[in-house]
């Protein structure tokens, strides 16, 4: 592919892996952006993609993300992130899993797969037949849905950010819109009811709006009618690219925390957001108990220590805003400071290996030379 070695230089990756199997049709590509701190942790997305070029824009993008959500979440795992080229409903076949299992498995360990869009449990199952360096199936130790943890999160985050924009972290009393109540919005709004915040959602899909009103209570609103809501917390929890220009204009809310992944439509809608003086806790640090969740198989799961490091969130969160605020950045950007910071003090710690390559010697170096666990 013509620029490819210009595109890694640019976004700063280690490696990219092609993968191609006759027989079952695969067409799979693996990307490992950075294995400073630990091994490539990222999910699999199988999507039918416009064209190649496509396919390996998302691979690059997606697992660079992955880097900076694990530096921030304070876990020792790089960012990586696999694509299959292809329809999940129509093209998936067993075969294809098992070959798919083969491409990670030939990486060393260097990459670990999870489930992303297009893959479930039951294909993280079949892969784990083949490979050891896959989570998120439904095997004994296993971590099971990630919602809860990233809902938690989100919660500890929102309390953080209610807090810097001067309105305490009590939610007694108050409005928080929730935009989609899927898998982590439902379990936000759960959260959320307990600790007495009014709830307002929207979702698309009815029978999800009735069981939040059901069970805990809420003002429902159409889809559009969402972001104009007179409230103290916007929650995006359904799609990315929402606060743009259409949408922040109508904001009214003093806060937006949510699990939504790329909400920002552009860098420029965060400085919008500033303009406002709406506090934005930026999504891949407050949505990060998911990938807490799902990394801490690789230690053994232990939900006790999840519930503790996922609570953390609040912590960063509140460490993201101090240093936008004290720095006069974004706080997009202030998280991608500290991203930034806690892999060049691991690249520049003098007898810290470079890059991942043997996953035992690893762990013991890893064990001794870093403080993690914010
Ligand atoms: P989900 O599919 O279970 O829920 C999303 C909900 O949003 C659905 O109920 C859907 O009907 C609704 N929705 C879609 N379009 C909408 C619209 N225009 N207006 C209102 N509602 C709309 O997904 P989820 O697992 O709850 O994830 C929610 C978001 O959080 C996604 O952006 C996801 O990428 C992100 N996220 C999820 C996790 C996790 O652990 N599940 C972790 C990190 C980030």
């Amino acid at each position: 592919m013509m620029g490819i070695f210009h595109d890694l230089e640019n976004y700063g990756h280690e490696q990219v892996v092609f993968f191609h199997d006759k027989e079952s049709g695969l067409k799979a590509i693996i990307g490992i952006h950075s294995t400073v701190l630990g091994p490539a942790l990222g999910g699999c997305r199988m999507w039918n993609y416009a064209d190649e070029a496509a396919a390996v824009r998302d691979v690059l993008r997606l697992s660079r993300g992955m880097t900076y959500k694990a530096a921030v979440a304070g876990l020792n795992l790089g960012g990586g992130k696999a694509v299959i080229i292809g329809d999940a409903r129509t093209q998936k076949t067993d075969e294809m899993m098992a070959a798919f299992a083969r491409a990670v498995e030939s990486v060393g360990g260097r990459y670990i797969t999870a489930e992303d869009v297009g893959m479930s449990v039951k294909d993280i199952d079949l892969v784990r037949q083949y490979t050891s360096h896959a989570v998120g199936g439904s095997n004994e130790g296993g971590s099971g849905d990630p919602s809860v943890m990233t809902a938690f999160g989100v919660f500890q985050g929102m309390k953080a950010a209610l807090k810097h924009a001067g309105l305490g972290e009590r939610l007694e009393g108050v409005k928080v819109a929730v935009q989609g109540v899927g898998n982590v919005g439902y379990h936000l709004c759960s959260y959320l009811s307990a600790a007495g915040a009014k709830l307002i959602i929207t979702d698309i899909y009815p029978k999800s709006v009735e069981r939040i009103v059901q069970e805990f209570g809420a003002e429902v609103v159409a889809p559009d009618e969402i972001y104009a809501v007179d409230c103290d917390v916007f929650a995006p929890c359904a799609l990315g690219a929402i606060l743009n220009n259409r949408t922040i204009p109508q904001l009214k809310c003093k806060v937006v925390a949510g699990s939504a992944n790329n909400q920002l439509e552009t860098d420029a809608n965060g400085f919008a957001l500033q303009a406002k003086g709406i506090t934005y806790a930026p999504d891949y640090a407050i949505n990060a108990g998911g990938l807490i969740n799902v990394a801490a198989e690789l230690d053994g799961y232990n939900a006790e220590l999840v519930h503790l490091k996922v609570s953390r969130i609040y912590q960063t969160i509140e460490d993201i805003l101090q240093r936008s605020t004290k720095e006069g950045i974004l706080p997009h950007q202030a998280a991608d400071a500290l991203a930034e910071q806690r892999l060049d003090e691991v690249r520049n710690s003098t007898n810290a290996p470079k890059s991942f390559q043997n996953p035992s010697r690893q762990n013991a170096d890893r064990t001794k030379k870093l403080v993690i666990a914010r």
